[in-house]
């Protein structure tokens, strides 16, 4: 059996929403590829009532060790460290040379940045962040605060605290000292080499694996399969220990033959991975002119670094006159046909490619919504078209939802378009 881990992410502003939980999902990733499954995730406020009960509810689920984000800060609702040391029975004491190391680093960034700061609370703040649990193991700071390593107090029994900051910026590079400590190391020792694999599909719905999986179950008993829709991708996501590498295998095999025509990647790689590699590797640029989209393609597109060596540029022809006069549209063919329709998104991705002097263009022009639909240009009726050198492919595509649902669906039927156009 493989060694088990909580987390615990702090932070009322993660609580309610206002930021997105990035340590947790984070963490999970990095204990996954250290061999340690995840038990639970639990966020909590900066309340010390609702930290303690949820070190509490971890302890008492059994997990190896215990991983708290955030709140270790010089201010008064950083109260992590108080709340750990006092759940381990290892009441704080001031470690003097930590408290030099933390005035130094904060003479250096106020010197830095021309801070005035007042002695008397600066020397209060890095006292603060210099109370150790008696006995506790320190994490050089990233930041201004040191991480922790928590065991319970002599003669109890518990896993070991590591506490961590907030800012994923800090917390990310204190991983490696906290996975190394000693008392981690032996929390951990029953850890077992845990591999992941991704499956990707597009098109297939999911109840049509969910049938495959149940006609399998026999042979799927070594793995942990789970399914997720995303974005109309269906990402198959397997786990498993090193001796079910051959069951992988075999399922891969199974989804392969089952799905031939949806399977898009089996590696693991991303539809923006695949059109990427296939682009650098053809050697092809390529140019867009985007209506309802407005720039989230050539966004995507760009997102990645070195993408400057295939995308050249890209046009937002949201009104008649500009997709005529950017791209080269002409008004008589939006007349007769209407803005969205397949003749101008096709031409469009001509005129892209045309004015930019690529190897490939895409139009795109939709009804984004809520508003401005008809009953035969209904609201989330989108057309598609990538052109490419002696290859063309375009498609008709009807999205239910909000007006990002309909813009965010048709970047990524663009993607698709382009990642079928490359394909070899
Ligand atoms: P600080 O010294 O900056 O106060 P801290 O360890 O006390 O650090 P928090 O006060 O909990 O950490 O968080 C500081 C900031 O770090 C938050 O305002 C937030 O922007 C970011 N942060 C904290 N936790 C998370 C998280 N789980 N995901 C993403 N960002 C986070
Ligand atoms: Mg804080």
């Amino acid at each position: 059996m493989s060694a088990r881990a909580g987390i615990v992410v702090t932070g009322t502003e993660v609580l309610t929403g206002r930021v997105a939980d990035r340590n947790g999902p984070w963490l999970a990733e990095q204990l996954r590829l250290a061999g340690v499954d995840v038990a639970h995730i639990v966020v909590v406020g900066d309340r010390p009532q609702d930290l303690r009960a949820a070190l509490a509810f971890l302890a008492d689920t059994g997990v190896d060790v215990i991983i708290t984000s955030g709140g270790l800060g010089p201010t008064a609702d950083d109260l992590t460290a108080a709340v750990v040391a006092d759940f381990q029975g290892r009441p704080p004491v001031l470690d003097p040379g930590l408290e030099q190391q933390i005035a130094t680093i904060i003479a250096r960034l106020s010197a830095g940045r021309g801070w005035q700061l007042a002695p008397a609370a600066t020397a209060a703040a890095t006292r603060k962040q210099a109370l150790v649990p008696d006995g506790a193991g320190v994490l050089p700071p990233v930041g201004t605060a040191p991480g922790l390593v928590v065991p319970p107090a002599d003669g109890r029994t518990g896993p070991p605290v590591i506490v961590l900051p907030g800012p994923p910026a800090e917390l990310q590079p204190m991983w490696p000292a906290a996975l190394d400590h000693p008392a981690v190391e032996q929390a951990l020792a029953g850890r077992a080499e845990l591999r992941q694999r991704t499956i990707r599909l597009w098109g297939t719905p999911e109840s049509e694996l969910a049938a495959t999986l149940r006609e399998n179950a026999a042979r799927l008993t070594d793995l942990e399969i789970t399914t997720c829709l995303s974005g109309g991708e269906l990402e198959i996501v397997t786990r498993f220990g090193p001796a079910a590498e051959t069951a992988f295998d075999a399922f891969a095999a199974v989804v392969q033959t089952t799905y031939p025509d949806t399977l898009f990647s089996a590696d693991g790689r991303t539809v923006d991975d695949i059109v990427a590699d296939a682009l650098l590797a053809q050697g092809l640029t390529i140019a867009t002119a985007e209506s309802c989209t407005a720039g989230l393609l050539a966004a995507r597109l760009t997102e990645r670094p070195g993408s400057s060596a295939y995308v050249l540029g890209g046009f937002v022809t949201y009104a008649n006159q500009a997709k005529h006069d950017m791209v080269g549209v002409p008004l008589d063919l939006i007349d007769r046909v209407g803005a969205v329709s397949a003749e101008v998104a096709e031409a469009m991705a001509t005129g892209a490619r045309d004015r930019v002097g690529t190897d490939l263009g895409v139009g795109i022009t939709g009804v984004a919504g809520p508003g401005g639909g008809t009953e035969d240009k209904p609201v989330g009726l989108v057309h598609l078209c990538v052109v490419g050198p002696g290859k063309t492919v375009a498609r008709r595509i009807r999205v239910p939802g909000s007006r990002a649902d309909v813009r965010n669906r048709s970047v990524v039927v663009a993607m698709h378009l382009l990642r079928e156009l490359l394909a070899p």
